[in-house]
């Protein structure tokens, strides 16, 4: 890996690195970091803006603090203020209205990966079957996916039930090999989920080439498997229930970072230790995600903090008006990589382009070897990512560049977020062994908007004495004692892509 000498826009320098050996995505493409050791709070000052919190920078939720100082007191305290802290803090509220919550957030509200991620709610209903088979069994490969419709219905539905303003477009995502292995790795996993019993009726197959290409609109499409999906502005979403916390008695603190949590005395259980100053309280839950391991170091190496792109791709004429995209992708490469597409069909028709895409490998390998940079959100318009999205579209969309790219169009502009990588992939949802009224609900792989509407709910009812059945989770998403030791044994932990 080196780094080019020449600054690129914004003063960020191009990342490469030699070429990996990535296999197939639908197979598996590594994500579990060699150095797993990472950790660290929230970057503070330099963090790049989403395309999401670029729109809502006059809302004053992002800096909200229900009281000028800091409750020295409270029942429980959620660490984290994005879509997970947020869905807790309603769930406990639903569960005990009148205990007392402080949500604590290291920056502004809903600023980490859910205010910067690519805006996908795409339940995964068989591309990662075989990995998921291979790591957990196709019993509980099986349940995940089934847990991922789950979710989506789930979010869906809060969306429509509240009027939330939130962009929000259902419709057929499309997963689209572009190449013969590619596209032969994709059926033989799919006979596979349908073998194994799955429900496969709301995938729509297509596997005929010319078929292919016509329905996805992607020259050197091969396959097609196209079911219903969303994508949404994530961070109005987590505000507009965040709002309505407030509203029934929730105290958010912004710019607010727990340090630690120690034992309180008696009758309490924990002080929560903060840059502002103590809060005593009986229950902690931390939905801080990747950076779970500052706080809880029990943590490290199981909860790992990784960087990921994501590209805001203004689309040029030729593929405006009535030629916008409709529907959104999984776009699966030869090389082992993926790019997701949220082409924003309900909004602006601004698209996003995210997903594990090849040059999302060579700025991994980078951090590999810049491990304070793990948690830089800083990172942006990282021109090593963005060619691979540029040269992807340009040879795909069929016109792309037929007339001059004026000022305004093309590829603008790419953000980071942290991703919290799991040890096994999957994430961690239950008490903290050996800290009695310790929480956690985290590690979500860059694919939480299809777990935590159940994983968060999940969570609240463990708080409250119900049955990890009772959570309706898969059970390989709880956290238990010796699923930690195990990953902490293991010399190699399972890969299991991120989205
Ligand atoms: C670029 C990118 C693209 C992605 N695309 C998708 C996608 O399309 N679909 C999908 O399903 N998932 C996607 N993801 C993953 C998804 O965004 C996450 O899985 C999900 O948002 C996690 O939510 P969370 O609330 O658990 O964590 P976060 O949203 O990260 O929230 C944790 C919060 O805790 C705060 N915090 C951390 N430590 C402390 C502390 N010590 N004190 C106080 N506050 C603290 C952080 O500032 C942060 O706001 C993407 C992620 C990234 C980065």
């Amino acid at each position: 890996m080196k780094e080019s000498g020449s600054p690129k826009l914004g003063g960020v320098v191009e990342v490469t690195s030699s070429d990996t050996s990535a296999k197939l995505n639908v197979d598996e493409y590594a994500t579990s970091p060699p150095n797993q050791e990472r950790m660290g709070f929230p970057k503070q000052g330099g963090q790049s803006l989403s395309y999401w919190l670029q729109q809502v920078r006059c809302d004053p939720l992002l800096d909200h603090r229900t009281t000028p100082e800091l409750p020295r007191e409270a029942d429980t305290v959620i660490i984290g203020s994005g879509i997970t802290g947020t869905l807790v803090a309603k769930h406990h509220l639903q569960t005990w209205p009148s205990k007392s919550i402080v949500v604590l957030e290291a920056r502004e509200f809903c600023s980490g990966a859910t205010g910067r991620n690519a805006g996908h709610c795409k339940p995964d209903q068989w591309r990662h079957f075989a990995k998921l088979e291979k790591a957990f069994g196709a019993e509980q490969a099986l349940k995940i996916q089934q847990n991922e419709k789950e979710t989506w219905q789930a979010l869906v539905q809060y969306v429509k039930d509240n009027g939330v303003d939130c962009d929000l477009w259902v419709g057929q995502t499309i997963d689209v090999p572009l190449d013969d292995e590619t596209a032969g790795i994709a059926a033989s996993i799919f006979e596979a989920i349908k073998k194994a019993g799955a429900n496969t009726e709301h995938i729509q197959v297509i596997t005929d080439p010319t078929e292919a290409a016509k329905m996805s609109r992607l020259k050197n499409a091969k396959a097609c498997y196209a079911w219903p999906a969303s994508t949404l502005q994530p961070w109005k979403l987590v505000a507009h229930i965040m709002r309505s916390n407030l509203e029934q008695g929730v105290n958010l603190q912004t710019y607010t970072t727990a340090l630690s949590v120690v034992r309180a005395p008696s009758p309490r259980k924990w002080i929560v230790q903060t840059d502002r100053g103590d809060i005593i309280c009986d229950t902690v839950v931390h939905a801080t995600n990747a950076y779970i391991a500052a706080v809880e170091p029990s943590l490290r190496g199981i909860i790992t903090p990784k960087p990921h792109m994501c590209n805001k791709v203004v689309p040029p004429r030729s593929w405006s008006g009535s030629k916008a995209l409709q529907n959104s992708y999984g776009v699966l490469l030869p090389n082992g990589a993926l790019f997701s597409i949220n082409p924003r069909c309900t909004s602006d028709g601004v698209v996003m382009f995210g997903g594990s895409n090849p040059g999302q490998k060579q700025l991994d390998d980078w951090v590999e070897q810049h491990p304070e940079q793990g948690t830089d959100d800083g990172l942006a318009r990282i021109e090593s990512v963005t060619k691979y999205v540029r040269e992807m579209v340009e040879r795909e969309f069929e016109g792309w560049n037929d007339e001059e790219i004026g000022p305004g169009e093309g590829f603008e502009y790419s953000w980071s977020g942290i991703i919290g990588l799991s040890a096994d992939g999957v994430p961690f949802v239950g008490p903290l062994p050996g800290k009695d009224g310790q929480w956690v609900c985290a590690g979500h792989h860059g694919h939480g908007m299809a777990r935590t509407f159940t994983a968060a709910p999940g969570l609240v009812k463990m708080i409250n004495g119900q049955s990890w059945n009772e959570t309706g989770l898969p059970d390989v998403y709880q956290l238990t004692e010796e699923r930690l030791n195990d990953l902490k044994g293991a010399s190699e932990a399972p890969r299991v892509a991120v989205v």
